[in-house]
């Protein structure tokens, strides 16, 4: 029966009974799920308020003798809003969740139970978390860990069909202190570029911050599909990706599918979604078909970098949770589908002020042009340094089928700046421009043009970081990563890149030199160190592999190749210099980035090996009976070769799986790639050619044609 017919899902089922959420109006709904601002100005005492916002917005420690308070306020706000149970929510070293509920209910007595909690519950919990990858951070006679409660991301509610629980973010740490989380060196990397920036700021006669905050907007981009391709394909439900798929006659070559109109289903899911986010104050703003043929995008508005990133693993769930409601599957694999584009998450990134000005806009004035190109220098500065530990923060197997492909950013780094920003910076190499005339640098140079942003319609989709107007959007990172990582080696590159600036300043301004000259003097110096990392042409091409090579900039392909500069001596420096990860705790984060890649490739492995024998072949066989029997000896014969050629390939990847070298670590991860991942490459490539050859209702997985094309 031809897949096609099987169909079944239509509009009706999901229509009939509207959305299981009932919208309200947006700005009713609008974080109602949050114990935010809001909630905690009217059920905290005024005291307590103030000091849990001294908190939350200047960073400063929380007094613990609060905690009572704020817990007791928080658990009768959830008990009004149906909850049963809370949960520290936390973020284990997994790019997912992690979450373990506990009743708000004691029993007092044989027949009645009273809700309870107590800041101490608030603060600290002991889940038992040895199963979580920690790296040989936790030996098993050490194995507990705790979580501690994060005040500077708001608790919430999560809704399900049949109750409600209360939500706390937290950190995640072994007992010993080491983080064990994605939250933990966020934390303490924004604050450690707050500190820099802070100091940078006084130099420019900024008394009033008292507080920078990184900024993080990302980009989700997801496919979906229909749920019942996603139940009969094992590759999908096991390992996120099609291993198998011939190339469909149509792909995406009529740019029919990018911005064009969301089919009914797919738009029905978005609103829901939407609800939820809204409820969990969580600020979408756009929603558009992507590039890809059943691929989407969803963007928030930006926040500061911890909330936002808490945000994210949120949306990442409630995409999923949401899509089922629907009949759909989100899938937010780096490359479910081979030949198709793959999914990216861009990492939007800048620094304000608690004064609410942003540290990478231009500004008007003389003197903020001058400060915004020293904070944009200090960026260029950081990424040249450090490019090779960026790509490193953004590997995974599933970015090994994206990055370097011309679709995504290559695996070389590189920063587009825009023709007007890069000529700002040659004029002061140059000297062809003195203080005074900084002003007029970006501006558009004629006074009937309204001031644009500097990127506007000038952007550089092929530049893995690139500048657009007020923030830098760093483009490699995969749709289904956390966010934490990448934006804690953003801030902590960016905190030296910083000071170092300061004190190029500093330094020569007590040589006699005045602070504009001085600050003019370091960012020509620190341009003309960096610039080999800037490059405004086509990230794709060819020549840019050559030409980046002779700059020097470092190209690492693959996961196995960029991993070990999570511990490179200039990454072990800059994260202890600014106590953002210790050397054992960037050690523990290597060996589970390795050993996430070689248990994700041997599990993708042996799930190919498992479908090329039990499916493919099989149906392989069958049509070389069928075509044996019409007797026609050409059809026999191609039928007969190609299976052969397929038992061959199956044999090798069998082997390759059955034997695994016994080094471990990144040798092995080494074999993975070169040995395993190469035979299953070429077991899909056979399989696609049989795809294509074998009876249509004989090939017992769903086509690409049917997954990406039926709605
Ligand atoms: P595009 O696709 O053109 O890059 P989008 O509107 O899809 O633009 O996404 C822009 C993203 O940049 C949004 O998530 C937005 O919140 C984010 N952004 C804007 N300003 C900042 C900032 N100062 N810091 C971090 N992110 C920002
Ligand atoms: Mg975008």
């Amino acid at each position: 029966m031809s897949r096609t017919r099987q169909h079944n899902v239509t509009a009706a089922q999901w229509s009939s009974d509207g959305p299981s959420t009932p919208a309200g109006r947006p700005e009713d709904e609008y974080g109602s799920n949050v114990f935010g601002l809001e909630a905690q100005r009217s059920r905290l005492p005024k005291d307590v308020f103030k000091k849990l916002q001294a908190t939350i917005s200047r960073g400063e420690a929380l007094d613990p003798s609060l905690a009572d308070v704020v817990a007791q306020a928080m658990k009768d706000w959830a008990l009004e809003k149906g909850a049963t149970h809370y949960t520290h929510w936390f973020q284990p070293l997994t790019n997912l969740t992690a979450e373990k509920h506990d009743s708000f209910y004691n029993p007092v007595s044989d027949s009645a139970t009273i809700a309870e909690f107590s800041g101490k519950e608030l603060i600290q919990g002991e889940p038992d978390a040895s199963s979580f990858p920690s790296g040989g951070l936790r030996a098993t006679f050490e194995a507990r860990g705790y979580t501690a409660w994060d005040p500077t991301s708001p608790a919430f509610v999560l809704e399900n069909p049949n109750g409600t629980f209360l939500a706390i973010p937290t950190a995640f740490v072994s007992w010993t202190g080491e983080a064990l989380d994605q939250k933990i060196p966020l934390l303490r990397s924004m604050e450690a570029l707050s500190t820099a920036a802070v100091k940078a700021l006084r130099i420019f006669g900024d008394q009033d911050t008292q507080h920078v905050f990184t900024t993080v907007g990302p980009e989700q981009e997801y496919f979906l599909i229909d749920e019942q391709y996603f139940y009969e394909r094992p590759d999908l439900y096991l390992t996120g990706r099609t291993l198998f798929g011939a190339q469909p006659p149509k792909g995406q070559e009529l740019d029919e599918h990018y911005f064009g109109s969301i089919p009914e289903r797919v738009l029905a899911f978005m609103l829901e979604l939407e609800i939820e986010l809204r409820k969990l104050g969580i600020p979408v703003k756009t929603r558009h078909n992507e590039v890809a043929p059943a691929q989407y995008e969803i963007a928030p508005i930006f926040e500061n970098s911890n909330v936002g990133s808490d945000h994210q693993q949120l949306t990442m769930q409630i995409i999923q949770n949401v899509a089922r409601r629907y009949g759909l599957v989100a899938l937010l694999h780096e490359k479910p589908f081979a030949g198709v584009n793959g999914s990216g998450k861009h990492n939007n990134w800048s620094m304000g002020t608690d004064t609410g000005s942003n540290l990478l806009k231009p500004g008007d004035a003389p003197a903020e042009n001058l400060q915004f190109l020293f904070f944009c220098v200090a960026v260029v500065q950081a990424v040249k340094k450090h490019q090779e530990l960026l790509r490193a923060s953004v590997a995974n197997v599933g970015q090994d089928h994206r990055l370097g492909a011309n679709e995504a950013p290559p695996a070389i780094i590189s920063i587009f700046l825009g023709r007007e920003l890069e000529k700002a910076f040659e004029k002061i190499e140059t000297g062809a421009i003195d203080k005074d005339a900084i002003s007029g640098l970006l501006a558009l140079g004629t006074p009937v043009l309204p001031p644009l942003p500097l990127d506007g319609g000038d952007r550089n989709r092929t530049s893995p970081f690139a500048f657009t107007g007020n923030r830098f959007e760093f483009r490699a990172v995969g749709s289904s990563m956390s966010l934490g990582f990448v934006n804690a080696v953003l801030n902590t590159i960016a905190a030296e890149a910083i000071d170092e600036l300061t004190a190029k300043v500093e330094h020569a301004i007590s040589e006699g030199l005045d602070r504009d000259a001085a600050v003019l003097e370091a960012v020509k110096e620190t341009w003309t160190a960096n610039k080999a990392i800037v490059f405004d042409g086509d990230g794709y091409s060819d020549a840019w592999h050559k030409e980046a090579a002779e700059r020097g900039l470092a190209n690492l392909p693959t996961t196995p190749d960029a991993l070990p500069w999570y511990v490179e001596e200039s990454t072990v420096r800059v994260f202890e210099q600014y106590n953002v990860l210790s050397e054992r705790e960037l050690e523990s984060r290597f060996e589970v980035a390795v050993e996430q890649y070689i248990s994700k490739l041997n599990i993708e492995a042996e799930t190919a090996a498992a479908i090329a024998r039990t499916q493919l072949l099989p149906a392989a066989l069958r049509y070389v009976t069928l075509a044996r029997e019409a007797g026609i000896a050409g059809l026999e014969s191609e039928a007969v070769a190609l299976t052969e050629e397929f038992v061959a390939a199956i044999e090798k990847l069998e082997k390759a799986n059955a034997g695994h070298p016994s080094q471990e670590g990144l040798e092995l991860a080494k074999f993975m790639r070169d040995t395993v991942f190469a035979a299953m490459n070429e077991a899909r490539e056979v399989a696609d050619r049989l795809e294509r050859v074998v009876a249509d209702d004989l090939w017992p997985l769903p086509k690409y044609q049917e997954i990406l094309f039926i709605k």
